[in-house]
């Protein structure tokens, strides 16, 4: 094995973006059929753009929410290219001072979509702006300071605004109940992402077989970010390693070298879940506590493992902490206490 070939597994089975996504944009579908999956959210987009286009006005107001990596940015670009208007990219963060807002909505064409990526990180001055904007497509603008400021109100084209959040709860009430629509985007199947694999192989020239996308999904914790990363990581093994077709060897090979498990855990969700169970008895155990027992931070664990490990069913949040479940023990080849035995049984009937 190349010993000089090394990678962060940590970082691979992250659902955020990094630099190394670059090639993400020629792997993002551009009609709604290429669009795998989330089928309840597309059936829902269809009547909307539908009813939208025979009006020929612009899409009502439109709110995605949903881990990273799922497809929010990808299925704002297909609703412009299906409406036939421009796309404008930003995030909550960027916008800083209302000004800001103000140069990019009177910027916008008649029917533009002006998509608003981690929306609940707005500023409360930034959304004042953007509350005439959604409802009567206008800016007021206070002119002059003192008793001698005016405010003057200036008309905006009509524009759909498309926001991205993964947490829709720290939504204020106010922003929320301006938009028409909102979709909620759920973790992919691994039928799914194999498809999603295989198409983002045609599209990079990667031989891969349909076993091996299949393996590879398995282990993309339901997010096709993370299955086009594997993809890619894995297609530098195959080309170092063999003769560059991903079979599904290949792709075993590739995930036990990068330490990641049939399931996609990593070693730091692994050292979580161990350290719940030989330190805390499984738990509960509070969050800091965990963390500092594993020198890493709150925010890392909670954002990066945790949802995965919950949706996986082997950790929950109670009240008094962090606990782990019958499967984590089975899963890490961990003798499961006996409590845990006897709740496994009740729950079978
Ligand atoms: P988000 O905005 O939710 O963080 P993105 O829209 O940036 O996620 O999607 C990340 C990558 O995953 C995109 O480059 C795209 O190629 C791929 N992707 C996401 N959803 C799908 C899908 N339903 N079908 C095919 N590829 C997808």
């Amino acid at each position: 094995m190349n010993q000089e070939y090394t990678v962060d597994p940590s970082r691979l089975v992250s659902p955020d973006a990094s630099p190394a996504d670059a090639e993400e944009v020629s792997l993002r579908p551009k009609t709604l059929d290429d669009y795998v999956g989330q089928e309840k959210a597309k059936g829902n987009l269809r009547v909307y753009l539908r009813a939208a286009q025979q009006r020929g006005e612009p899409m009502d107001h439109i709110l995605l929410y949903g881990p990273p990596g799922l497809g929010k940015t990808t299925l704002a670009g297909i609703v412009a290219q299906e409406m036939g208007v421009q796309i404008r990219i930003t995030s909550g963060p960027a916008i800083e001072k209302p000004g800001d807002l103000a140069a990019l909505l009177t910027n916008l064409q008649e029917g533009d979509v002006l998509f608003i990526d981690e929306i609940h990180r707005l500023s409360r001055q930034v959304e004042e702006v953007l509350y005439p904007a959604l409802e009567d497509y206008a800016l007021d603008i206070m002119i002059g300071k003192g008793p001698s400021a005016q405010s003057i109100r200036i008309n905006l084209p009509r524009f759909t605004l498309i926001g991205a959040t993964t947490r829709a709860g720290q939504l204020t009430g106010p922003l929320r109940d301006r938009f028409g629509i909102l979709l909620k985007l759920e973790p992919y199947s691994p039928k799914e992402l194999g498809q999603i694999i295989t198409r983002s192989a045609g599209i990079l020239g990667i031989p891969i077989t349909e076993e091996g996308a299949l393996e590879l999904a398995r282990c993309s914790r339901g997010t096709p970010r993370i299955a086009n990363r594997l993809l890619k990581r894995v297609r530098d093994f195959a080309t170092v390693q063999g003769d560059g077709t991903i079979d599904e060897e290949t792709a075993v090979a590739a995930r036990k070298w990068m330490d990641i498990d049939a399931m996609g855990l990593d070693e730091l969700d692994r050292s979580l879940l161990r350290a719940i169970i030989e330190m805390y008895g499984g738990g509960p155990v509070g969050l800091e506590t965990l963390a500092a027992a594993l020198g890493e931070e709150s925010v890392t664990l909670e954002d990066l493992c945790e949802p995965y490990l919950m949706q996986m069913g082997m950790l929950t949040r109670t009240p008094r902490g962090r606990c782990v479940t019958r499967l984590a023990y089975e899963h890490l080849h961990m003798a499961v206490p006996r409590k845990l035995e006897e709740d496994g049984q009740q729950s079978m009937f």
